[in-house]
């Protein structure tokens, strides 16, 4: 019992002293690591954020294309390899920047090389009317030099050169933009000679990279020199006058004559014979038709359309149409339905162009109408103290397409068999217009056509 009790004494205190023992070498390794933990935990963030902060910073300057960032990791571990990749990566997109640059620089040369070499006038504006370009000729004609006007506002300049007033005022004024469809013809003297010039201007859009819609970014002022063409018209308004002219004469004896030789003192005539001279009548009284088309279509070309302007009323311009185209009418059985509303004021107009208009637009109207059909002469005031003359046929029509050309000059629908010049409608335009009036047509086709002038 003693020996055991020794023992177990024994063994008690070397287990007391053993527990001591790893008590101090659990609390010295504990330490050791507390305190390996907290220079870890102070150094090991900076470690890692630190070039993640500088590798998000180069990655900015390189979207905001400052190719020449570079990152600069010393150690050997996956940073050095990362700041090695981006750095070759920056390098190559520095390189590609550079050689684009070049040839967007190349390619903006040309262009402006192509522009001022280019002998039409050429001025471009960017989305704030500031001018971007303006090539030689353009300088020359408006009497500028190229350091007064390139990055300079074009209202500004416009206020102090009439001809760039000129080339801008609509683009300026807001409210005349919408009249931009039409190009604009311009005389300015240039080539040491009067210069017919023809003005459009051409919006710049475009769609943004990475956006949908449409975006103006300028406008590019052009003018078209068309002095050649128009040299080439005055000599055929010339020569169309002169000839015109010349054949009148001629033409109106052989008509006197016709009617002399109708003349039974003179001697009768056999059927035969009557036939013919019936022909010839026609054909006088249609070729004096086209010549008197022709004298009007090279008095408006030449500018010079006289107007007498004289208290008319309706009902004598209306009669005097009628009468002139009532036998043609009564060959196709065609009668007039003339519908003019009580109490219209007499207007102040040109009694004969304004005549000749509603003739013409009745034998128009008799040679494109069906047979036997009846033909509509309104005429009523309008709300504006002006007057509406239309006619009212019931026919062919005219197909939609046409519609806008019909008015122009020498045109003709196609495939119209009628014998015409394709110049009515242009001169009834004309005249029209010339008095401050407007004509008008709406048609469908196969059903019939309505002219309208309003005077
Ligand atoms: P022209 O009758 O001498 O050919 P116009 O200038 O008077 O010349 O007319 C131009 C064209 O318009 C004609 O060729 C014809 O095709 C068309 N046109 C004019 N009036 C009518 C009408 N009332 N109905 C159908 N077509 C018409």
């Amino acid at each position: 019992m003693l020996l055991n009790m020794q023992a177990l004494q024994r063994k008690s205190k070397v287990a007391t002293q053993t527990s001591e023992e790893a008590i101090i070498w659990i609390a010295t390794v504990g330490t050791i690591c507390f305190v390996i933990a907290l220079m870890l935990f102070d150094n090991l963030p900076s470690n890692i954020a630190n070039p993640i902060k500088e590798l998000t910073e180069s990655i900015k300057q390189i979207a905001a294309k400052n190719y020449s960032k570079r990152v600069h990791f010393e150690s050997h571990n996956e940073y050095g390899e990362l700041a090695q990749s981006f750095n070759v990566m920056a390098k190559k997109l520095e390189e590609y920047s550079n050689s684009n640059l070049e040839r967007l620089m190349m390619a903006k040369k040309r262009i402006e090389t192509l522009i001022n070499n280019m002998r039409e006038p050429v001025i471009g504006l960017d989305e704030h009317f500031m001018v971007l370009f303006m090539n030689d000729t353009a300088l020359q004609i408006c009497n500028l030099k190229k350091e007064d006007v390139i990055g300079k506002s074009i209202s500004e300049i416009s206020k102090r050169n009439d001809l760039i007033r000129t080339l801008t005022s609509n683009l300026l004024n807001s409210s005349l933009q919408e009249q931009n469809e039409k190009p604009l013809l311009i005389k300015i003297y240039a080539d040491n000679k009067e210069s017919y010039f023809e003005k459009e201007i051409i919006p710049i859009k475009i769609v943004p990279t990475g956006e949908k819609e449409e975006k103006n970014i300028g406008n590019v002022i052009l003018l078209k020199n068309i002095t050649s063409f128009k040299e080439l018209d005055f000599a055929k308004t010339n020569f169309i006058g002169t000839v015109s002219h010349e054949l009148k004469t001629p033409i109106s004896s052989i008509k006197m004559s016709i009617q002399l030789l109708e003349n039974k003192k003179i001697g009768s005539l056999n059927p035969e014979q009557q036939n013919l001279i019936e022909n010839i009548k026609d054909d006088t009284s249609r070729l004096l038709k086209i010549i008197g088309e022709l004298l009007n279509i090279t008095q408006v070309e030449s500018g010079a359309i006289q107007l007498n302007k004289t208290p008319t009323t309706i009902t004598e311009i209306i009669e005097y149409a009628t009468n002139a185209t009532k036998s043609t009418a009564e060959q196709k059985e065609i009668d007039f339905d003339i519908d003019i509303a009580k109490n219209i004021a007499p207007i102040l107009a040109d009694k004969e162009k304004t005549a000749w208009v509603i003739t013409n637009l009745l034998s128009n109207a008799i040679r494109y109408a069906d047979e036997n059909t009846s033909i509509k002469i309104k005429a009523q005031e309008t709300d504006n103290h002006k007057v509406e003359i239309s006619v009212t046929d019931i026919g062919q029509g005219i197909l939609p397409e046409y519609l806008d050309k019909i008015f122009d000059r020498y045109f003709r629908v196609p495939g119209t068999k009628k014998d015409g010049t394709g110049l009515g409608l242009s001169i009834c335009k004309e005249f029209i217009e010339a008095q401050g009036g407007t004509i008008t047509v709406k048609s469908e086709y196969g059903v019939g056509s309505t002219f309208t002038v309003n005077i």
